[in-house]
Order: C-alpha cells, then structure tokens, then sequence
C-alpha cells in the first residue's frame, strides 16, 4: 500500500472553513483542543492578552457565545456555562463555601439542591440553615460572621412561593445572594437589578426551551464568573459545545416562548379555579395566594408556565385516575418542555419527605404540577376539563 499522499492520513482530516465568507450562525466549535502556533501565542492565550482557546474543559467559543448572551439578558458583567443546572449550584459552592462555613438557603430549595448541601455538611463541613424564603428577617436572623452566601429561587416549586429579592439583599448585608431563577428566566425578572451577586439557571429548562438539553449557566461580576469557571474546569462540570450551541438557539425565541406561556398559565389558572374535580389552585397571579402582591409588583408580566392544583378526592385513587385519563398531557417529572407535561410533588420532588413534612409544606397527596408548554391555551383547556371531567 502506497502511503506517498499525506493528506490521505485519516488521523488528520477533519478541519474545515469557509473561505471568504462568514456562516450566518455561529459554528459549533466541537473540538477538545486548539492549536498553538508558538510558545508566545501560548503564553498569550493562558494569560488573557490574546483571545484564544486553549482546552474546552477551561473555554470554547460555544461557552463564551452563550455566556455572553446569558449576561446580557441578565443585565449582568459575566456569565459562565455548565454541564447542568446542578453542576452551576455545586460550582457555587465549591467556590464561595469554605470549611466551617455556612450558608442561609431557602427551605424550598429544588431537592438535588438540599441534598448537595447536606453533602457539603457531611463531608467538607459546611453548614446551613434552611429558611422561609418567603420571610425576609429569617435571613437577617440566621445570619452569622461563618455565612458565606445565601441561597433563593425566584419562585419555589411546586407552591410558587415568591422571595423578595430587594427585601432578603437588605436583610443579608454584605452576604452575597445567590438567586436560582430557573423557573422565571430574565424575561420575567433581573434578578441582579434586584441585589443578587450570582444568578444560576439550569438550562435545561426554558433557556433551552426544548428538553433535549442538559446545561447550567451562571451571571455576575467578571471576576466571580472567573472564580466559577476556574472551579467548573477544575472539578470537570464544564458544558459540552454543542450543548451550548443548542441554548444559544433556544435562547432566540426566549423572549416569544415566556410570553406564550405567561399567557396560556394565567388562562388555566384561572378555569381551573371552580372546576368541581380541584380543589386548591396555586398560581401566584390569583389574589387568594399567599404571595399575590409581590407578584403583581415584581412580575408584571406573568409568572411563568408553572402551576399546582389539588385533585377533589384521596390521593393515590384519585391521582391514579387523572393520570390514566389523561391521554395528551404526558406525565414527566421535568418542567419547560416545549410540550405541556404533568407531574406529581409528592411521588418526585418530595418523594423522600415524609407525608407529616409534606403536609406542612402544603403539599398534599392529591397534588399535581403542570408545566405548561406552547400548545393553544383552548386546546391545553379543553383537554385539561375533558380529563377532569371524567373525575366526576
Ligand atoms: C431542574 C432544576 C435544577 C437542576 O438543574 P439540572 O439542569 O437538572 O441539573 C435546579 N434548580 C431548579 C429550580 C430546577 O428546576
């Protein structure tokens, strides 16, 4: 066998350009590594004089496309990308957690969250109190000279208990707060124009929009999201580019998705209230919620896709028969799809509570969380009272 073409060597095919043009939309940039011309250029690139990327664990045009997106829309200097949602709250804590330290977070709190916390405690021995985000001089109350940074979401899950951001930031002092706004995304809130220092979302949620994506992202200070990434490339829960890629995408139509969702929630909300077959209704943007008032003033423009409403009726049965009625709506335990989905607190996200600490939480048996996805509000309507119907 001749080997005299050189180019011909499979182990080096693979680089491509596009001559004097520009693609329209950004490449992904699906490579582990870079190649340096020198050892200055090197120097240069490690050091910051000349952008550049050296290692995707550390940066990738992706990484930086989309963090400087996330910025932007957060109102923020940086942002920083991540495998997961999960791994943005543990590079958090990784980072501004330290030994004897500890930390105020939101009784609420999504559970993988509560359990990394309580991962920290038990293994590198960082504390934390779990407080009412709802109540800000709990925070100001659990503040200690030990407490590295406070931990909220926008709106918790699957109540839709709504935090005060400006009132908990002046009850915290020089405490950094740290807010986790998954569920509300900067089209409904700024979350760093109301006092947060760090804002985390997981990705995989409405920034993407499509569940097919798993990613964190954070936004802050320049040298905060410096700090993050350093952490993120150390501990390797850096994002994938193409990952990356595809939140950049989704990000295009955010602003358009929100308010289809807004929209389509509040109608639900509201024809679910009276049905014979529910019960309570929880939607922040009904004045019997406990949080109606801050909803109205800091979310102007809706609260997002989410909502909770009790099923008339004993649990397990009763749950049990909604879920086999309803041939549309497809049970999932995530939220943000761009389909509407069904899911059940107590048998997921609280599923290792007891039913005791369940219940003062307020979360029943006869619970169910609907994240509503881009369908027509009538259809998502009628479909909904069709299912509830048969309850009856
Ligand atoms: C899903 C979720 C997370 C975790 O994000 P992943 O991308 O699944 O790791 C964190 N916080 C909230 C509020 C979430 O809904």
């Amino acid at each position: 066998m001749s080997s005299t073409n050189r180019n011909a060597e499979p182990s080096r095919m693979g680089s491509a350009n596009a001559g004097s043009t520009r693609p329209s939309v950004a490449p992904i940039f699906q490579s582990a590594a870079f190649d340096v011309e020198d050892l200055n250029q090197l120097e240069d690139i490690a050091v910051g004089r000349t952008p550049g990327y050296i290692y995707t664990r550390d940066n990738n045009p992706n990484h930086v496309a989309l963090a400087d997106a996330m910025a932007c829309l957060e109102n923020a200097e940086a942002g920083a990308v991540f495998s997961s949602g999960m791994a943005a709250i543990a590079s958090v804590f990784q980072t501004l957690g330290n030994n004897r330290g500890h930390v105020i977070m939101s009784r609420a709190l999504y559970g993988r969250t509560i359990q990394l916390a309580e991962r920290m405690q038990q293994q590198f021995g960082l504390n934390f109190t779990l407080v009412d985000q709802t109540v800000p001089s709990e925070f100001a109350a659990a503040r200690t000279d030990q407490t590295c940074f406070a931990l909220v979401e926008t709106i918790s899950n699957p109540l839709l208990e709504i935090c005060d951001l400006d009132a908990v930031t002046a009850a915290l002092g020089d405490v950094p707060l740290v807010v986790d706004a998954t569920f509300t995304t900067p089209i409904l809130i700024k979350c760093h124009d109301h006092g947060a220092a760090i804002v985390v979302h997981s990705a995989s949620k409405y920034l993407n929009g499509h569940g097919d994506v798993m990613l964190g992202v954070a936004s802050g200070s320049a040298e905060m999201m410096n700090q993050l990434r350093v952490t993120a490339s150390i501990f390797g829960a850096n994002a994938n580019p193409f990952e990356s890629w595809l939140c950049q995408r989704g990000l295009r139509t955010l602003p358009l998705r929100m308010k289809q969702v807004c929209a389509t929630t509040r109608a639900i909300a509201e024809r679910l209230v009276g049905h014979p077959a529910v019960g309570r209704v929880h939607y922040p943007l009904l004045n019997d919620h406990k949080s109606y008032e801050l909803a109205t003033s800091l979310y102007p423009n809706g609260t997002g896709g989410i909502i909770s409403f009790e099923l008339n009726g004993n649990g397990a049965e009763i749950v049990n028969r909604f879920m086999l009625a309803s041939d549309t709506i497809p049970f999932s335990p995530s939220l943000a799809d761009a389909r509407t989905t069904i899911s059940y607190p107590a048998g997921t996200s609280h599923r290792f509570l007891s039913e005791n600490a369940r219940r003062e939480l307020g979360i029943t048996n006869e619970l169910v969380r609907l994240s509503v996805g881009l369908e027509p509000a009538e259809l998502l309507i009628g479909e909904l009272c069709q299912t509830l119907d048969t309850l009856l």
